[in-house]
């Protein structure tokens, strides 16, 4: 597989996951595990997340699924 051949793969799965329904993915705060955790706005960093439960600010956060 080629170089060009990943960046095609991945681009469809981020397509494919555009698809999907919102809702179904929940925010993981990385460091204590909370679930509440939001958009945090930074001014020149872009957006990034904050977690409620032990105000954990950064761009890293765990992505988990939500099976109904
Ligand atoms: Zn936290």
């Amino acid at each position: 597989m080629t170089h060009e051949d990943d960046i095609e793969s991945i681009e469809k799965e981020m397509l494919e996951e555009l698809k999907k329904p919102p809702g179904r993915r929940i925010l993981v705060c990385p460091v204590c595990g909370s679930t509440d955790v939001t958009y945090y706005m930074g001014l020149k960093m872009g957006y990034q997340y904050q977690c409620k439960s032990c105000n954990y600010v950064g761009a890293l956060v765990l992505e988990e699924d939500v099976t109904l």
